[in-house]
């Protein structure tokens, strides 16, 4: 693998490191190795990396706010979206957004230019490619009500447009092509009242603050909801609130949220998770699935 990118990297800003600890790049600051791990500085070079990298498995990772690489490591390459990905272009009736753009961010452009239906970004902490790619949503809001499109580089280098319809974006998914690396979104840009806009921002910040554990090592929401259901309800009602696995536990303020506490592992909180599984079906018959993406040699 070295030799391809040995052979690719000749003059390249684009930065790549080797059997590199991933931990520094997900939420729940643990997790194994990448065998190679790039951050990628423009598409002219993603699209020369993805021409060349022939059967070596590859993945595309945001800032790791739902993701976990196994504790054995992820034997491919690990590519992270750099600098020449984060712009935002305020066009007549849409905004385009590089897909390396915090959701925090793009909020707070839309508040300072008084565009609406962005407010719900303030409260998730991943970038916009993630938030396309899980269908990201908060408090009655998600991505697909306001986005218009993608741009897209597939695993040959090639460059497309998909429209939403395509996507087929539903709760927490959406069918994204395998190997498809969202470069770009194009958003609805429409107009509203600042100060509506800014009292909606500063009510979601006040919630999550009230009832999420934003500090913690966490990826956030583990399991998704089940339909009419909440994870939340369902972990709480089978006793799953005091278990922990070495050093991983389910936090006290959301049930959903399995918090990294003392140098946890990835494989305790794939422990924890399934033995929460467990706990649940056991009770009521529902198998809750992983929100989590997990990846790497098991
Ligand atoms: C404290 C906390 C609170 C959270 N609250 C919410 C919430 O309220 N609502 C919610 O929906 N989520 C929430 N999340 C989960 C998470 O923030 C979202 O899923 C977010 O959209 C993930 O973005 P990311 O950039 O971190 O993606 P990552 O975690 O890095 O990756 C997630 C998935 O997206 C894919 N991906 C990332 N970038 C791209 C790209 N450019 N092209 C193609 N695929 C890509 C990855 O391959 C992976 O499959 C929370 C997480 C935390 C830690």
């Amino acid at each position: 693998m070295r030799e391809i990118i040995d052979k690719i990297d000749y003059n390249f800003k684009t930065k790549f490191y080797y059997n590199y600890d991933t931990s520094k790049n997900v939420w729940f600051r643990t997790g194994g190795k990448a065998k190679v791990f790039c951050i990628v500085d423009n598409e002219k070079e993603l699209s020369i990396i993805l021409k060349n990298i022939g059967d070596i498995p590859y993945e595309i990772i945001g800032v790791g706010s739902n993701i976990l690489v196994r504790d054995n490591g992820y034997e491919g390459v690990l590519i992270k979206l750099g600098k020449n990905f984060n712009q935002i272009k305020l066009k007549k009736t849409s905004l385009e957004v590089g897909a390396s753009i915090l959701d925090i961010n793009l909020s707070k452009f839309a508040l300072l230019n008084n565009l609406k239906n962005f407010e719900f970004y303030s409260g998730i902490p991943g970038t916009i490619g993630g938030a396309v790619k899980m269908n990201a949503g908060c408090f009655g809001s998600e991505t697909k009500e306001i986005l218009i499109d993608i741009k897209t580089m597939n695993n040959k280098g090639e460059i497309n447009t998909i429209n939403k319809k395509n996507l087929k974006l539903d709760y927490r998914q959406s069918h994204l092509p395998e190997g498809d690396i969202i470069i770009s979104a194009n958003f609805q840009s429409n107009y509203g009242d600042k100060n509506e806009i800014e009292k909606k921002v500063n009510e979601i910040k006040l919630i999550r603050e009230k009832t999420q554990p934003i500090k913690e090592k966490t990826s956030g929401s583990t399991f998704k909801n089940p339909k009419n259901n909440f994870a939340a309800k369902l972990i709480e009602m089978s006793n799953c609130k005091d278990l922990s696995e070495g050093g991983i536990f389910v936090s006290n303020k959301h049930a959903n949220f399995l918090i990294n506490k003392q140098e946890g592992t990835a494989s305790q909180i794939e422990e924890l998770g399934n033995k929460i599984i467990k706990r649940v079906y056991d009770k009521f018959r529902i198998k809750l699935e992983w929100e989590i993406k997990i990846i790497g040699q098991e």
